[in-house]
């Protein structure tokens, strides 16, 4: 079976090896205050700094998933306001997280399938922190990254805080004009489920500092000051999950062989396959109509037929692609396209999905 759901996704090809050598080197038995261990968290530092471009002063922090690091996000960058932009499910549950920690927040609302007309849109002035979901999962919306650049320049107050759980590592960011970005490791980058990446640069770690000096609840253990005294150790507050990083650091060194222009190539050309296969074929048709909104790597349509006999004729097929995302489950689809899924496999996708 090929996985284009959007996540937990196909794994990345050399994963398999990965979890092989992991048991022969015996690292889920390694100690994580050991050698072994800081040699694993270095290199992923080298790697996805490298693989990405991110500057070297942001600091790298390992939790459990995105949902985990948006907690986190609020908890110690907020306390009162914070502003979210939202246009489907994941959106809202950066907005929801903020709400149940009781702060004071604020939203600017699309339809699922839109995108913001950002100029437009007054943030109040009050505002701690600015959330973005990149690209939203449960439309297939990407957001123009040098949109969010600008509202930085407008807020130079706020924070900014980016989701990129479905691009990474596909978007290129300027991470100069960004202060928390996150992502979850099962989606582009192929890996097993149950970590999260959580960048953070020093606007936001001050931020937090200081929140905690005035006496505001920021956490505990995974409260930045504490993960980042630990991380500069090249060591985490918790026991982590080891198998996991070692599989994500094998993932980056291989993508930093391949190249991350080529990974970039591949994904706006399989993008372009899928949105041309759809575009024109009755019975279907696109769920963001705007082609600068439109996901390169979540591909959202909209279907006549029940999703569910498409779904189920393309897995005897030995392809498994995604329902569409909540109350739009029975008459959408959703094709994920990842670093994991090759030029060949689209290809056999859409020879495919013309015979259902
Ligand atoms: C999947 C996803 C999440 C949630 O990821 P978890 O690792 O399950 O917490 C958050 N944001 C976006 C944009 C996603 O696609």
């Amino acid at each position: 079976m090929i996985y284009f759901t959007p996540g937990p996704s196909q794994i990345y090809p050399t994963v398999k090896k990965h979890i092989l050598s992991a048991i022969k080197e015996e690292i889920p038995s390694i100690s994580h205050r050991s050698e072994r261990f800081h040699k694993i968290v270095r290199n992923i530092d080298i790697y996805l700094k490298s693989l990405l471009n991110i500057p070297d002063s942001f600091q790298i922090f390992f939790l459990s998933s995105a949902t985990e690091c948006m907690e986190r996000i609020i908890e110690n960058t907020v306390e009162r306001h914070s502003f979210h932009f939202v246009n489907g499910a994941f959106s809202k549950r950066f907005y929801s997280i903020a709400k149940d920690l009781k702060k004071n927040s604020t939203i600017a609302e699309a339809e699922p399938g839109l995108g913001f007309n950002f100029g437009s849109i007054n943030i109040p002035q009050q505002t701690e922190l600015i959330a973005i979901t990149q690209n939203e999962t449960s439309s297939g919306v990407q957001l123009k990254p040098e949109d969010t650049y600008e509202l930085r320049s407008r807020y130079k107050n706020a924070l900014i805080a980016l989701d990129i759980t479905s691009s990474v590592p596909y978007i290129n960011l300027n991470y100069k004009n960004l202060d928390c970005v996150f992502f979850s490791v099962q989606k582009g980058f192929g890996c097993p489920s149950g970590l999260g990446i959580l960048m953070v640069n020093k606007r936001a770690l001050k931020k937090s500092e200081m929140l905690e000096k005035k006496g505001i609840n920021v956490g505990s253990y995974r409260k930045f000051s504490s993960m980042h005294s630990q991380s500069i150790k090249l060591q985490t507050v918790e026991t982590p999950n080891i198998l996991g990083l070692y599989i994500f650091e094998k993932v980056l060194k291989d993508m930093l062989t391949k190249g991350i222009d080529k990974i970039r190539q591949e994904t706006d050309e399989k993008a372009e396959m899928l949105y041309k296969h759809f575009e024109s074929k009755p019975g279907y048709e696109l769920l963001v109509k705007s082609k600068n909104n439109q996901s390169k790597t979540v591909v959202v349509i909209n279907t006549k037929k029940l999703s569910k006999n498409i779904i189920e004729s393309l897995k005897l097929k030995g392809f498994h692609i995604g329902s569409g995302y909540g109350h739009a489950k029975d008459f959408q689809i959703r094709i994920a396209n990842f670093p994991a899924h090759r030029v060949n496999d689209v290809i056999s996708l859409i020879y495919n999905l013309k015979h259902v």
